[in-house]
């Protein structure tokens, strides 16, 4: 313990005149991780000792993606009627299932129907909303903004490369449902399958493009990649001149903290790419994707840490999602924990339009409040800015940036004058968050017409 400055001790200088109250406990509440072999709560993890249980390799084969398992899992943790609404939800889901062990012993199951992880990743039939008449599934159309398959050029300086279409879990709130996951009852993907041939394309394409400074690697998620692989895309990129910013989004972090404790290959691969950006003078960053503070914990701090000592500094995406994190003590909660690891919260964003989750999405009303109750609790760098990306390809807006916000009818226009000049883009609240008039209104077909080309007539003029 290096020695303290007992001048610095509580108490130690009375002259001090407090002019703030002490503050109280749940200040503190961010500090407060999960300790411990807390998985021990599920039967089937009952006797995994905390050597399995950090072995990413035991982590990624004993996750979850049929209500069978889940049951073999958990046991009697969750009463029969709860497996009974998760099985008519897995029919139904446009997103295939898959959840770690680490989320599974991160969800309470004494009350699983509102637990924020079971929310984001178990599907309940009981659940189910009618998705909005506004709805599609690719909504960011990002396939149409595809040179080449997998690579999404739509901002001048910047591309999103998707490298595979596999993730450690699958969200129900995927953006990407359109390509991501295995092929549902619902919905048949598009192949993202990881090629060389299909990468090698995208590769020259980036290098053809001169005015391309930064490239986002995403997918599916970066975590699934092999070592060789990180490294091979990573290098590819950092010998074209062009280049200068990367970032390998993934949602690992959050999900399957263990595995930058424990796949060694893999987290030096990431390092070594770091390392010789930074030796080019290039920024390399991981960006994750964490939504509640239940997801963190002693391993996410440890992993958090192995990243930060080893120069490898990280960016938070949440997605508001209804019932997870759209309260200001939760998100606050979160952004102050992540604050914590040394993670800077970068965006959060508006729930993508997409099928199958309308009891997820939440109002842009929703999102300027807790943005207005947030800003100021933190520094500013720890500050998110709240984005809706807009549905059909306009990007990321400010959701304050609204051209015309009809509070009524659940309608905000954005423009998106240096990506797409001269179009509007529709963001709409869920039904369920509008009044019975305004329902109403969007059952009938024409009424509904009428209101949305109102809207685009009063974002234009
Ligand atoms: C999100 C995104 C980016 C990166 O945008 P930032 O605002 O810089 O984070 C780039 N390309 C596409 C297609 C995207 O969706
Ligand atoms: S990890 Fe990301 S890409 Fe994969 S399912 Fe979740 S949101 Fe989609």
């Amino acid at each position: 313990m290096p020695a303290v400055d007992p001048t610095l001790a509580p108490g130690a200088d009375d002259d001090i005149v407090h002019l703030k109250p002490p503050a109280p406990p749940e200040a503190f509440a961010h500090r407060q991780l999960k300790q411990g072999e807390f998985w021990q709560h599920v039967p089937a993890y009952r006797e995994v000792p905390t050597e399995t249980f950090l072995d990413h390799i035991w982590q990624g084969r004993n996750s979850i993606q049929t209500p069978d398992k889940l049951l073999e899992t958990i046991q009697d943790l969750a009463p029969p009627a709860f497996i009974e609404d998760l099985r008519e939800g897995f029919l139904r889901a446009p997103m295939s299932v898959r959840i770690s062990p680490y989320m599974i012993a991160n969800i309470d199951w004494s009350n699983p129907v509102a637990d924020p992880i079971r929310t984001q990743f178990l599907p309940l039939g009981s659940r189910l909303r009618p998705d909005h008449p506004g709805l599609k599934l690719d909504s960011l159309h990002e396939q149409a903004d595809a040179p080449t398959p997998g690579l999404t050029h739509r901002y001048p300086d910047k591309a999103l490369f998707l490298p595979l279409d596999i993730c450690p879990v699958y969200c129900r709130f995927c953006t990407r449902s359109y390509a991501v996951g295995m092929n549902t009852e619902e919905v048949e993907k598009v192949q993202l399958s990881p090629s060389p041939s299909r990468w090698a394309k995208a590769f020259r394409y980036i290098a053809s493009r001169p005015e391309l400074e930064d490239i986002v690697i995403s997918g599916g998620d970066t975590y699934q990649l092999s070592a060789k692989n990180l490294r091979l895309i990573g290098e590819t990129l950092l010998d074209m001149p062009n280049v200068r910013r990367m970032r390998f989004a993934t949602k690992g972090p959050a999900v399957l903290p263990m595995k930058i404790l424990t796949d060694h290959d893999w987290f030096q691969a990431l390092v070594d790419i770091v390392t010789k950006g930074r030796e080019l003078g290039k920024d390399v960053m991981l960006h994750t994707h964490f939504n509640h503070p239940n997801e963190i914990t002693w391993i996410t701090e440890q992993a958090m840490l192995r990243l930060f000592k080893a120069g490898v500094f990280v960016r938070n995406q949440t997605v508001l999602q209804r019932g997870v994190n759209d309260d200001a003590a939760t998100m606050g909660l979160l952004l102050k924990r992540l604050a914590y690891l040394n993670v800077h919260p970068y965006y959060v964003y508006m729930h993508d339009m997409v099928k199958g989750v309308e009891d997820l999405r939440t109002t842009i009303q929703t999102g300027l409040d807790l943005e207005k109750t947030l800003r100021g609790t933190t520094a500013g760098f720890n500050t998110p800015t709240f984005i809706c990306d807009a549905p059909g390809g306009g990007g990321k807006r400010d959701i304050h940036s609204y051209e015309f916000y009809d509070r009524e009818n659940g309608i905000a226009a954005y423009t998106a004058p240096s990506v797409k000049p001269g179009q509007v883009f529709l963001y709409y609240d869920p039904i369920e968050a509008l009044s019975e008039d305004a329902q109403a209104r969007w059952r009938d077909p024409a009424t509904a017409d009428a209101l949305i080309a109102d809207a685009i007539r009063q974002a234009t003029t």
